[in-house]
C-alpha cells in the first residue's frame, strides 16, 4: 500500500478498496504492507507489518515503548520534517476550519528531547504512561522527552513499595523538585529519603506536605515564578522563555500601554510583559494559579500589574491597547469573542495550544482583527501538538 500524504496526527494515509485507512508509522512515499487493527464504516486504523521502502524523512526510532505507548506520535520522523509537519498542520487547519490562509515560516525548535518538566506515571502494578488509545499501563524506566532528573527521580521510586498510590506526578524546576503521590491511604515514612524539594501527598482530593514545602520556584530568564502542585505551568521550560520572548517582541512595547493577559495561569505571561508596559492585569479562573500569581508578583518586586480572579467571560474592562488570549485547549467562548470584537484594543495576541480552536476562533475575530502573524514554538516535540503564536491587528 503506498502512502499518498500525512494526517494531521502524522500517521500515514493510505486508501483500501477506497476507504481511508490511517496508518501508524507510515510516512508519505512509503510502500508498507499494512494489518487493519480497526475496521469503521467510514475509515480504518492499521499498522505497518513490512516495509517496502522507507523514506528519507525517515529517523530511527529510539524508544523501546514506542509502538505501544500513548506518549509520543512523532519519533520516526527526521527532526526537520517534524518542524515541517507541523507548520504545514496549523496552515491546513487555519485555512479548513478558519478561512485563513497564511504562509507560516517561523518555528522556534528550542530542545528536541528530554524537555518535559513535568511527567504523569499511572501505578497499578505496572509504573508509567497509558498505552495507545487504551487504560493499559506500559511500564516505562526511561522515557525521552523528559528532563533527565524525572526519569533518575522515577527509578528511585520505582524501587520503593507503591501499595495503594494510583499515581505519581514529578515536576523539576533549574533547581527544585517535586513529587506528588495521589493514593487511596495514607503513605508512610517511605517516600522521605528521597532527595527531592517537595513531596506532596494526595488524598481525598486534598494536597498535603510531606516533605518541604508546597511549591517549587522556577526560573524563567530575570524572574522566579512559584508553581504549586495544581497550577498549570508550562511543560517545556526553553519552550516558554522562547513563546514568552515571542509574545513581547509581538507586543512591541514603549512603557505605557495597558496590557490585558487573559487566561493569565500563574502571571507568566503578564509578568514577563510588566517591565516594558504601563499596567497589566491578569485574568484567571482558577483560585490557586491566581494565588500563585500575587505571590510572583511580591517574589519579583513587580509593582504595575494586578491579577482578578473571575472567568473570562465576566469581563468587561475596556482601553487595553493590548489584550493576550492563552486559553486552554477548548479555545474561547462566545461571549468572550464578543468582548474581544468590543474591545476597541489595537493589538490582540493568541497563544494557543489547539490549531483547530484557534482556527475557529480566528474566524469569529475575522470580523475586526486580521492576522499580521504567526509564530509556531515547537512545545511539544516529538508528538503532534504545536504551540502558536498569532499577532492580529485591529483593522
Ligand atoms: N498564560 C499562562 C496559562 C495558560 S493555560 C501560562 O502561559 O502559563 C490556560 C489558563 O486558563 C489556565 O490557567 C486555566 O485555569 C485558565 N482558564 C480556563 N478557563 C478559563 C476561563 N473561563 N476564564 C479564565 N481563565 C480560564
Amino acid at each position: 500500500m503506498y502512502i499518498e500524504k500525512l494526517d494531521n496526527k502524522g500517521r500515514g494515509i493510505t486508501y483500501k478498496n477506497n476507504k481511508i485507512t490511517f496508518v501508524e508509522n507510515a510516512l508519505e512515499g512509503e510502500d508498507v504492507e499494512i494489518k487493519i487493527t480497526n475496521e469503521k464504516a467510514k475509515y480504518n486504523e492499521a499498522i505497518v507489518v513490512k516495509y517496502n521502502n522507507l523514506s528519507k524523512d525517515r529517523s530511527e526510532v529510539k524508544c523501546p515503548y514506542y509502538d505501544y505507548c500513548g506518549g509520543c506520535d512523532l519519533l520516526h520522523f527526521k527532526y526537520k520534517k517534524e518542524l515541517e509537519f507541523k507548520k504545514k498542520k496549523v496552515m491546513d487547519i487555519l485555512k479548513k476550519f478558519g478561512g485563513i490562509e497564511f504562509k507560516i515560516n517561523n518555528i522556534i525548535s528550542p530542545v528536541e528531547y528530554n524537555y518535559r518538566n513535568k511527567a504523569t506515571f499511572q501505578v497499578k502494578e505496572k509504573v508509567g504512561y497509558y498505552g495507545k488509545k487504551s487504560y493499559n499501563i506500559i511500564n516505562i524506566d526511561n522515557c525521552l522527552i523528559v528532563d533527565e532528573r524525572i526519569n533518575d527521580i522515577l527509578r528511585r521510586i520505582k524501587k520503593l513499595n507503591l501499595k495503594n498510590i494510583y499515581q505519581l506526578i514529578i515536576r523539576v524546576s533549574q533547581n527544585d523538585s517535586m513529587l506528588i503521590i495521589k493514593c487511596d491511604n495514607d503513605i508512610d515514612n517511605r517516600f522521605k529519603e528521597l532527595n527531592l524539594t517537595s513531596i506532596i501527598m494526595f488524598k481525598n482530593k486534598k494536597y498535603e506536605v510531606i516533605k518541604g514545602q508546597d511549591y517549587i520556584i522556577e526560573v524563567l530568564g530575570n524572574l522566579k515564578f512559584i508553581i504549586s502542585p495544581d497550577s498549570f505551568f508550562q511543560v517545556n521550560t526553553c519552550g516558554a522563555v522562547e513563546l514568552y520572548n515571542k509574545v513581547l517582541e509581538y507586543s512591541n512595547l514603549t512603557g505605557t500601554e495597558k496590557v490585558l493577559d487573559l487566561y493569565c495561569g500563574t502571571g507568566t505571561i503578564g509578568l514577563f510583559l510588566s517591565k516594558c508596559a504601563g499596567e497589566v492585569v491578569g485574568v484567571e479562573i482558577n483560585r490557586s494559579a491566581i494565588n500563585d500569581a500575587l505571590k510572583n508578583k511580591k517574589l519579583n518586586y513587580i509593582e504595575n500589574i494586578e491579577f482578578i480572579c473571575d472567568d473570562a467571560s465576566n469581563i468587561n474592562l475596556s482601553e487595553f491597547d493590548l489584550i493576550i488570549v492563552d486559553p486552554p485547549r477548548k479555545g474561547i467562548d462566545q461571549k468572550t469573542i464578543n468582548y474581544l470584537l468590543n474591545s476597541g484594543s489595537k493589538k490582540i495576541i493568541y497563544v494557543s495550544c489547539d490549531p483547530v480552536t484557534l482556527a475557529r476562533d480566528l474566524k469569529k475575530l475575522k470580523e475586526k482583527y486580521e492576522v499580521k502573524d504567526i509564530t509556531l514554538v515547537n512545545m511539544f516535540s516529538k508528538t503532534e501538538h504545536c504551540e502558536s503564536v498569532v499577532l492580529l491587528y485591529n483593522k
